[in-house]
């Protein structure tokens, strides 16, 4: 017997009959004789619309009543979910955020998960009964609901994963594994049996949304073993006990599954995992900002204070007058409360004007292999400048080279690189 914790993304659970067949899946898990627990995420497009009621109420909304509002969507999964499986003869039961308790800190709209207490969903486990667990949501020191970050809902599996000791967190989404790149973007993409923690990390860091990057992090400290897989699958698909989709795993362990096993000879590692690209970043300059020490924090000090993730910054060569353009990307979603801050600032910081663009793209190219191989980024800007894609910014890492391009031309460069790279399927 194991423990497992089996998660179900938004197309999963869009609608009555994805929901029968979610317990259908569930409800075999537990007959092939494990003790399960089910962390679900709102139905597809339901955290999208409740978003935007915010966004309508003030464009720039308390983050703790947002929470209140964009919370919901996770409630009625979970209820419907355990509805279903009674319906199916299992018993079920949910926990939402605050009654288990799934303790964060405070940070509303991005917080963290600090504890989950485990004994409730351990025995409730034990006696049977299928525990549905709203994802993405849960509650800060003074009581108040909180909700995690887009895509929080596969943090909270793997936190109760870790809760609970789980021997694995099953991630099932609407595509059967972590390919080389979107497969919805380049249908030559190649599912990949093993991705390694470091690497799915930083993937999901630069955009592939397959994981949320906070759910990896946590993993690979606290050792969890997850595998991404599909819930679109029939009765007659192999179990996902027999590891049909991918399982990210920790560098070592990849090495001995390449020594010891007949497909690992034929696998060899690659030197690069993938490529993601990422719309949802927005570009912002300041023009003649003064160029002394203490001008440069005096714009990111703000930001840093409000939770505002600062990515690619340049700083333009000083011209005269002892003034300087600062760019630097940052979330859409955090765009007018930085421009908000900085306008607020502008006498304090000195710059000129603010300039602001949301059409652009980053896409990003991973692999550990950059490591030891020179020559990953130039063949990069190569591929990009053959077809006339123009790289507004750049920023590298040990293991991951970045570009900020127009977002019209950001299939366009995946499928390009993709191909500089090797990584077509035959
Ligand atoms: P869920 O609602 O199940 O959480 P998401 O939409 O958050 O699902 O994540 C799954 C999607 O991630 C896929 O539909 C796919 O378009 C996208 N994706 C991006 N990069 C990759 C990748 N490298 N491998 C697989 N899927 C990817
Ligand atoms: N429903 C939330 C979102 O859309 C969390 C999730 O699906 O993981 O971001
Ligand atoms: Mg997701």
């Amino acid at each position: 017997m194991a423990r497992i914790v089996m998660k179900f993304g938004g197309t999963s659970m869009a609608g009555t009959e994805r929901i029968r067949r979610v317990a259908g899946i569930v409800k075999r898990q537990q007959e092939a004789g494990h003790e399960v627990a089910v962390v679900v995420s709102a139905m597809a497009g339901e955290t999208d619309r409740l978003v935007t009621f915010c966004r309508e109420a003030n464009a720039l909304y308390d983050r703790a009543e947002y929470d209140v509002v964009v919370a919901a969507g996770e409630q009625i999964t979970s209820g419907l979910l355990a509805l279903h499986l009674q319906a199916l003869g299992c018993k079920a039961r949910s926990w939402l955020g605050w009654q288990l308790p799934v303790r964060t800190d405070d940070a509303h709209a991005a917080a963290r998960i600090e504890t989950i207490d485990s004994p409730a969903l351990l025995a409730s486990m034990a006696a049977g009964e299928i525990a549905v667990i709203p994802g993405f949501q849960g509650m800060d020191g003074d009581g108040r609901v909180t909700t995690l970050g887009r895509g929080g809902s596969d943090t909270s599996a793997v936190a109760v994963a870790a809760a609970v000791q789980a021997d694995r967190c099953d991630i099932y989404t609407d595509v059967d594994g972590v390919y080389t790149t979107d497969p919805r973007i380049v249908a030559k993409a190649r599912k990949l049996k093993y991705v390694t923690y470091e690497e799915m990390l930083e993937l999901a860091s630069v955009g592939s949304k397959v994981l949320q990057t906070r759910s990896v992090s946590l993993a690979m400290k606290e050792g969890v073993r997850v595998q991404v897989l599909s819930s679109f699958i029939d009765e007659s698909a192999p179990p996902a006990d027999s590891i049909p989709g991918t399982m990210i795993v920790s560098d070592e362990e990849l090495d001995r599954i390449l020594a010891d096993s007949e497909e690992g000879q034929e696998m060899e590692r690659q030197l690069i995992t993938g490529i993601a690209a990422d719309k949802n970043e927005a570009k912002v300059t300041l023009t003649r900002v003064p160029d002394r020490p203490g001008a440069v924090a005096a714009i990111f000090g703000p930001l840093a204070e409000a939770n505002i993730n600062v990515d690619m910054i340049i700083q333009n060569i000083a011209k005269d007058k002892g003034e300087t353009d600062v760019t630097f990307t940052c979330p859409q979603a955090d765009l007018a409360r930085t421009q908000a801050l900085l306008e607020e600032r502008k006498d304090t910081i000195g710059y000129y004007r603010m300039i602001a663009d949301s059409k652009v793209a980053k896409v990003s190219v991973v692999g550990v292999g950059m490591r030891s191989h020179a020559g990953v980024a130039s063949t990069m800007f190569k591929a990009l400048a053959d077809r006339g894609i123009n790289i507004q910014a750049i920023s590298t890492s040990e293991i991951k080279v970045s570009v900020l391009i127009d977002s019209d031309e950001v299939e366009l460069a995946v499928r390009v690189l993709h191909t500089a790279y090797e990584l077509d399927a035959a």
